[in-house]
Parts: structure tokens; C-alpha cells; sequence
């Protein structure tokens, strides 16, 4: 719906704010009530770009929330600099740096490590504010005579006081936050974003600079709290210390899950919930603090039963009254009989293929070299001093036993594992104990044994995100493009879903992709990079017999112009793909040649069969 009605949801959402003055008193909301939410849901718009699109789950978004709030809060009171909005967004820009800074931090561990730092730093920020920095802030009695917006049109002057006066102005904010987040998720950076919270992993071999991505999205969800926490104290006309709090950061993250996270419009329902449950519960039902307890329990329940939050069971119902088929959580599905892909791509001509990052018409001799590749594992020697090198154009093949090293091996040509000793060269350029993800933006790149998807996305969407970091480099700030305007995006994902035969599935989502699907999207993730040099390992795991002669088809129809080194179990499908074999054993080269020459060699026969000549020929 995003892309097909693009403005649509800023139009829904202007309607909205207009209508609601009208509209919320009759169902017993208060103006306060309203502004209060539409904070929060302002303060949601940067958390949930955050939490629900890139995956980052902060409990420490108080520390910006009251950083952005004290900063444009002192400059109104305590320092006298008269302008509202001014205020507000160096407010904005100050809590943004702070994120910056906590960011480089707290972006080095993940999960639930990152998790625990932001609660430290919210903790800390807290401590500054009552101690080292109580002249600035006011330590608990915080700063009173916050001033709200006045503006001069010169014929008249606009007052934004209290109540649905105070509204407009709320709004107007709420909207421009609405319009700029809606840019930045519908922007090649809010696709990275995605895939960063599906799979990071896939993200950053896919060629993206998931940190740098990480930390912008830290600073945008800093950026909006600052800006929130100013607008706190201009609603309330005073600055209040507990906007610091852990339990501002810890209603944030319930909110977001109440309303559903990664809807944007999340945190907004949320806080509506919240905050009339809480003038309900508190005021009509005379509950006190005993409120929180009914909180929670609803809390929970919702969690329980709406794993979506509001917003998303509502688009789940929608979905199922409208006979379309319900978005799932992501998950893996265990493989399952394939769909046979049908002969047409198997035929598909090589001009369809995303050209390969370096044209290779003219290219000759060693693309890439390898020279005394050696992984040791404390005693253990997965590979030892390998000597390999593959030519321009070449499809290599790599067999050997369970534990012969081949993962190992192909972990440290694509620099996901570094070498306890060796030197690996592609294209003639040292790339030993360079990253996954430079090594992608060089040209090399594989497609994995298990499937590494961006499972909570369309067949397309994960295509565009491989897609984007060949065109788009590791690193772009292009937060307000839409991504629709990348040339050369359509066409390379439409060619890359022609060779990976999904072209009737691209907006089918991943969890929905039968096991044969998946493994050829895999395939494509690594395509849609343009390699120069694609390595596949085990392309065939899993298949059955008939898809395992389809997908031989389909690489046969990748390799040309392309270098290829794949990894398989399956010897009569690699010998009839493959120029040269090379065979491994106990992590050293064993042997390497034709197929016929490795079909016929005895020593690969003793290694495979225990010394029954002859069974590889067969
Ligand atoms: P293959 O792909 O040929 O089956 P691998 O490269 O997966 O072989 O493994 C080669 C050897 O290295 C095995 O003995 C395996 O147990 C060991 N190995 C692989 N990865 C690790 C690791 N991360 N830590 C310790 N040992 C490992």
C-alpha cells in the first residue's frame, strides 16, 4: 500500500489530526489528554524507526527524551532566548549529537547486551541531571515557566497556548515527524533498516555497513526524543525531572508494543491506550496507583494475543475479511517438497543477467589466489596451507568428505573468518583480513549452505536490498529518497527474478516460499550483488532428484560470464558443472583436475569410498 498510493497515509494522517478535535471529546478525551499523546506518539515515531524497523530494541531513549527536553527547556527559561521552535530543534540537534556519541557506544554489543547498555545509560543520564547538572536542569524541581509558541505574521500573531489551542501546534509537529519518517522507511536507507532487523548477518554480507546503518538509526530515534522532550515542557509549561526517568523509556517500549511496533502509527495508538486507561482507571474507577496493575494486565494479555499490537491485528483482520493471506511473524520453515521450476529459465538467456561487477569480456588469468590458507581451531587444523587459484571466467568445483575443511574454506575466501596464516588475492588486490562486507563491495560473495534470508520480507524486497548496496556502495545517507528513483533498481531485481525463476512470486513473503524457492532466492541474494566472483556452497542441500537437475540447469545459465566456485555433495551434478574439480580432505588440497581426471584418480576413490576403484567412474 506504501508504494502503490504514496501519499495516501500523510493524506489519512492530516485528516486525522484535523478531524480529531472534533471527534475525540465526544469519546470523553480531554485536550490534555490529546497533546500528551500526540508527545509520546512523536517521541514513538524515532523509536519505532528504531525498534521496529531496524530491529535495536533501546530502554534508554529517556536519556535523549530529556536531554532534547532540558536543553530547549533552559534556553526558554533560564537563559531567555525567546523563540519556541528555535529552541526545540537545537533541543533536537543536542539530544541527536548525545545519540551520536552513546550510539558509538552502545552499538557495539547486540542483542540483549545492547539492551542493557541503553538501561546503564538511561541510569546515568538520570544521575547527571539530579547531581552534577541541577543548576542547569533544576535538579527535582526542574525548570518551570516553559513558554509555549507564539508566532508574529505581522498582521497578527498566532498564540498556541493550552488545551486544542496548544493542539494545532502539536499536530502541525506530529505531522511534519509523520511525513519525515514515512520518507525515511520508504527510502533505500529504511530498506537496509529492515533487512538489518531480519537478518543482520545476510545484511552485512550482502555489502551494507550494518554499523554505520545502525548508528543512523540510533540518532534519528535521539533526534525525535529531543525534539518530543522539548515539546513535553511546552505542553506542561514546565520542565519536569522525571522525563529522565527509566519508566519514561519503559512506557515508551510498552506503548510500542501495545499499538504494534514497526507501523509507525504504533506508539500513538499505544499511548492513547495507555494514557486513557490511566485517566480511567485512576479518575472514574478511583484505582490510584493500583492502576498499573490493571495495566500490566491488559499489557500482557495484548502481548499474548495481539503479537502485533493493535495496529497489526487490525491489518491481520483486514487482510483475512479481504480474502488476502495474513502476514506471519518471520520464521524458518522446514523444507518441504519444491515447486519444479519450469525449463523457461532454465534457458534464460545470459544477457538477462545482472552483469557482473566487473565486465570480464577481456579479463584473464588468476581472479583469485589463495596462497598457504591455514584456520586452525585451538589444536584443531580446519584448513591447512591451501594453495588455490581460480582463472577469469571458470567454474570450479570443491568436493570432499563431512569436516574436510570446504566451509571453512570458503568462510576465509569471502573474509567471514580470517586465516591464522596465508594471503588471499582477488583480482590482484590483498583482501586478507578485510571485512564480509568490502570484500562484497569488491565483487566476491556467496550464497549460504543454510538459507539466510530476510525472512520477514517479499522475494522482491529481499532482492532490493542486494540489489542496492551493488548500486548504492556499503554506506549511503539518502534518507529522503524514495527508492523507487534508484536507476537501475527494477530492472536489476526483474532480471534477477527471472534467473532465479520467482518471477511469480516477488511479492509473496519469505515465510511463504516453499523450500526449493528459498534456496533459489538465496541464490539471487548473491546475484543482486553483481559478483565477479560468486561462490556457492552445497546449492543443491536438501533437494530432491528432479530439483536437484533444475537447479543444475539454472546454474548452468548463471555461470555464463561469471566466475564460479561451488561447494557440493552431489559429484555427478558438480562434474557436470564444473571445468576443474579440486577435492579436499582433512583441510588440505588433495587432488585437483578435470572431472575426469578426479572420477578416475584412485587416491579420490580411497578417500571417498575407502578404495572401491572404480565407483566414481561409474
Ligand atoms: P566441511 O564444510 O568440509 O564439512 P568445515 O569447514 O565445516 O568442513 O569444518 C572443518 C573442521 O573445522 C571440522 O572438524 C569442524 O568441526 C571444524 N570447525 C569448523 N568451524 C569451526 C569453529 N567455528 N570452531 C571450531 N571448529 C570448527
Amino acid at each position: 500500500m506504501l508504494k502503490q498510493r504514496p501519499y495516501l497515509i500523510e493524506f489519512l494522517t492530516a485528516a486525522g489530526l484535523i478531524v480529531a478535535p472534533f471527534v475525540l471529546p465526544w469519546l470523553g478525551f480531554a485536550p490534555n489528554t490529546v497533546n500528551r499523546i500526540l508527545v509520546w506518539g512523536l517521541f514513538g515515531l524515532g523509536f519505532d524507526i528504531l525498534f521496529g524497523f531496524t530491529g535495536l530494541l533501546s530502554f534508554g531513549q529517556s536519556a535523549f527524551y530529556g536531554t532534547g527536553g532540558f536543553v530547549a527547556a533552559y534556553l526558554l527559561t533560564r537563559a531567555g532566548f525567546p523563540y519556541v521552535v528555535l529552541a526545540l530543534v537545537i533541543g533536537m540537534i543536542a539530544a541527536a549529537a548525545t545519540g551520536y556519541l552513546i550510539g558509538l557506544i552502545a552499538l557495539r554489543r547486540t542483542g540483549i547486551y545492547f539492551a542493557m547498555i541503553t538501561v546503564a545509560i538511561a541510569e546515568v543520564f538520570f544521575f547527571v541531571e539530579f547531581n552534577p547538572l541541577s543548576d542547569f536542569t533544576g535538579g527535582e524541581n526542574g525548570l518551570p515557566g516553559v513558554p509555549t509558541p507564539s508566532f508574529n505574521l505581522g498582521f497578527t500573531t498566532l498564540h498556541f497556548t493550552t488545551g486544542w489551542s496548544l493542539y494545532q501546534f502539536l499536530a502541525l509537529c506530529y505531522f511534519i515527524g509523520v511525513v519525515i519518517a514515512l520518507r525515511i522507511v520508504r527510502s533505500p536507507v529504511g530498506a537496509v533498516f529492515s533487512a538489518i532487523r531480519d537478518n543482520p548477518l545476510r545484511a552485512t554480507a550482502v555489502g551494507h555497513n550494518i554499523h554505520g546503518y545502525k548508528l543512523t538509526a540510533f540518532v534519528i530515534a535521539a533526534a525525535y526524543a529531543g525534539f518530543a522532550g522539548g515539546l513535553l515542557g511546552v505542553l506542561q509549561a514546565f520542565m519536569p525531572p522525571d522525563a529522565f526517568t527509566f519508566d519514561t523509556s519503559g512506557q515508551l517500549v510498552m506503548q510500542t508494543a501495545i499499538g504494534g511496533r514497526g507501523t509507525l502509527f504504533g506508539p500513538l495508538v499505544g499511548a492513547a491506550v495507555w494514557l486513557s486507561l490511566q485517566d480511567f482507571l485512576q479518575a472514574a474507577l478511583g484505582l490510584g496507583a493500583a492502576w498499573k496493575l490493571v495495566l500490566g494486565i491488559v499489557f500482557v494479555l495484548l502481548v499474548c494475543f495481539l503479537r502485533r499490537g493493535i495496529i497489526g491485528g487490525l491489518a491481520d483482520l483486514y487482510r483475512l475479511l479481504t480474502g488476502q493471506r495474513g502476514a506471519k511473524e518471520p520464521e524458518e520453515s522446514a523444507p518441504e517438497v519444491v515447486a519444479v521450476a519450469s525449463d523457461r529459465h532454465a534457458a534464460a538467456p545470459a544477457a538477462k543477467t545482472p552483469a557482473p561487477r566487473r565486465r570480464e569480456g577481456s579479463a584473464s588469468g588468476p581472479i583469485l589466489q589463495a596462497r598457504g590458507l591455514t584456520k586452525r581451531y585451538g589444536g584443531l587444523l580446519a584448513n591447512s596451507d591451501i594453495d588455490f587459484t581460480v582463472n577469469h571466467g571458470e567454474l570450479r568445483g570443491i568436493i570432499g568428505p563431512n569436516g574436510a575443511g570446504k566451509s571453512t574454506f570458503f568462510k576465509m575466501l569471502t573474509c567471514e573468518v580470517h586465516p591464522t596464516s596465508g594471503t588471499i588475492l582477488f583480482e590482484g588486490r590483498d583482501i586478507t583480513g578485510m571485512n564480509v562486507t568490502d570484500v562484497c563491495q569488491l565483487g566476491l560473495t556467496k550464497s549460504y549452505q543454510v538459507n539466510q534470508l530476510f525472512a520477514g520480507l517479499t522475494v522482491r524486497e529481499n532482492l532490493v536490498i542486494a540489489a542496492l548496496s551493488a548500486l548504492r556502495g556499503k554506506f549511503k545517507l539518502d534518507l529522503f529518497r524514495s527508492i523507487d528513483s534508484i536507476p537501475g533498481l527494477t530492472e536489476r531485481v526483474q532480471h534477477t527474478l527471472e534467473l532465479v525463476n520467482l518471477t511469480s512470486r516477488p511479492d509473496t513473503p519469505v515465510s511463504e516460499l516453499a523450500y526449493g524457492e528459498k534456496r533459489r532466492l538465496e541464490i539471487g541474494l548473491a546475484l543482486a550483488t553483481s559478483p565477479s566472483l560468486l561462490l556457492l556452497d552445497e546449492p543443491l542441500a536438501g533437494m530432491s532428484p528432479r530439483e536437484r537437475v533444475e537447479t543444475v540447469k539454472l546454474l548452468k545459465s548463471i555461470s555464463q560470464g561469471r566466475t564460479m566456485i561451488i561447494i557440493d555433495h552431489d559429484m555427478d551434478a558438480l562434474f557436470e558443472l564444473a571445468e576443474r574439480v579440486t577435492v579436499l580432505q582433512e583441510g588440505r588440497v588433495l587432488v585437483e583436475g578435470t572431472p575426469e581426471e578426479i572420477k578416475n584418480n584412485s587416491t579420490v576413490q580411497e578417500a571417498y569410498l575407502g578404495g572401491v576403484h572404480g565407483v566414481l567412474a561409474a
